[in-house]
């Protein structure tokens, strides 16, 4: 996943990346403590920081049992491009019938940055025997992904709205919308 990175320093005022600096340490250790995955895009899906990880992402769980299905798919950038387009929406559930929540930082009235939060499970955890179900309807190998996502942290809808609002504060706090400046084009892969 890291290797897909394209991070923006090189286009990020001095005072900029100091406080991406910072965010990024925050952001590390709200991960931590959440116990969830943590990434941050610009406003057109550009990576900030390096997505803070203590979980696996979808494609770590998913090998295919036939040679004909793909298993990369890039949850996380979904994610993004539908909080892009469904700006009320806070939660997006991907093909694995993961969640993924969002916090958005808005200049004027345009999205400046993006949190994105997951994979998580809100709510209540899937047996296996459901689990095993969805896999077998996405040709994915059960035995792994069944097993791996027990290490998918389980919020509640209250727990999760706390956290996106806290991540917001802290945005607000570190004022990184006033030192980072705009893109304009989407130079993350889709
Ligand atoms: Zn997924």
């Amino acid at each position: 996943m890291s290797g897909d990175l394209h991070l923006r320093g090189e286009a990020i005022s001095k005072g900029g990346l100091h406080d991406l600096k910072k965010w990024q340490h925050l952001q590390d250790l709200l991960s931590q403590t959440i116990k969830a995955n943590i990434s941050l895009f610009d406003g057109v899906g550009n990576y900030l920081t390096k997505p803070s990880q203590v979980t696996g992402f979808c494609a770590d769980f998913v090998r295919p049992v036939a040679p004909h299905v793909k298993p990369e798919i890039r949850c996380v950038m979904h994610a993004f491009q539908h909080f892009q387009l469904h700006e009320s929406e806070r939660i997006y559930t991907c093909p694995h019938k993961l969640r993924f929540a969002n916090s958005k930082i808005k200049r004027g009235d345009k999205t400046a940055f993006v949190i994105v939060i997951g994979p998580i499970l809100i709510g209540s955890r899937p047996n296996n025997d459901i689990c095993r179900a969805h896999c077998k309807e996405l040709g994915i190998d059960p035995e792994i992904f069944c097993d791996r996502i027990r290490e998918i942290p389980l919020f509640s809808h209250q727990g999760l709205q706390i956290v996106t609002e806290f991540t917001e504060y802290l945005h607000q706090y570190l004022r990184l919308d006033e030192s980072v400046e705009e893109k304009p084009s989407l130079e993350s892969q889709p």
